[in-house]
């Protein structure tokens, strides 16, 4: 079976996740493709939520995203993301983006919503048609489904755990919107089965969130669940395929 790892960290500046450590742990889950992003901790400086911007910080993360356009340059499968931050740089998105990379938890620094720039920005992805791994606050969670409503899809992590948690995402009924999708990464296997059964398998993709999770653990842990295999085809690759490649 095909399978697409479609989270993973992957960066070689504040962290040490380069793709050299990465590739050896998905080939032995038996996985050929991965969609990587950056390490937060390469795009901002995610310990006081008073943090601005500076040379340095524009710097790193320029190099962040070359080195994952540049890996997908050399190596089959992989599709590399763009991580949005508060300079809205609307022009990076130019380059062979999958997807879009978007990160905020409660203490660190907030995205400029109102920014006119944050709106050209949205703009832009929506206009390219690229999936939004989207990990914020379930207030800004809701918010920024609203504002992308049928423009874009959206992908929640880890089935909401850091979105504000399943349960509340669940009745706020963020997923009957046909363009809000889920992954996998180190969600629990009740939460799996309920996402599965209110909406079938056309909207979950299988993710690790290496390196916070294993691609073989988590994968193992997702077949092992008695998902019928023509559901599991579509989680572990094909959902996210036709995502990336619209
Ligand atoms: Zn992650």
């Amino acid at each position: 079976m095909k399978v697409v790892d479609s989270h993973i960290h992957c960066g070689i500046q504040n962290v040490n996740q380069p793709y050299g450590q990465i590739e050896p742990l998905l080939k032995d889950a038996g996985i050929f493709s991965a969609c990587l992003f950056a390490p937060v901790e390469d795009i901002y400086y995610r310990y006081s939520s008073a943090f601005d911007d500076n040379e340095a910080w524009r710097a790193c993360r320029v190099n962040a995203h070359h080195y994952l356009l540049r890996l997908s340059q050399e190596k089959e499968g992989i599709y590399p993301y763009y991580f949005v931050w508060n300079d809205f740089m609307v022009e990076d998105l130019e380059r062979n983006y999958c997807g879009i990379k978007w990160h905020h938890h409660p203490g660190e620094p907030p995205y400029h919503y109102q920014d006119p720039r944050c709106a050209d920005m949205i703009d832009a992805i929506c206009a390219r048609n690229l999936p939004i791994v989207l990990e914020e606050t379930c207030d800004q969670t809701l918010k920024f489904i609203e504002r992308v409503a049928g423009r874009t899809s959206v992908i929640i992590p880890h089935l909401g755990l850091l979105n504000g948690g399943f349960d509340r995402l669940l009745h706020a009924g963020i997923w009957q919107d046909a363009n809000v999708y889920a992954d996998t990464a180190l969600a629990g296997t009740r939460e799996i089965t309920i996402f599965l059964e209110k909406f079938g398998a056309d909207k979950l993709v299988f993710g690790s969130d290496y390196p916070f999770g294993l691609p073989e653990p988590q994968l193992q842990r997702l077949t092992r669940m008695g998902i019928k295999h023509r559901d599991l085809e579509k989680i572990c690759a094909g959902n996210i395929l036709k995502l990336i490649t619209l």
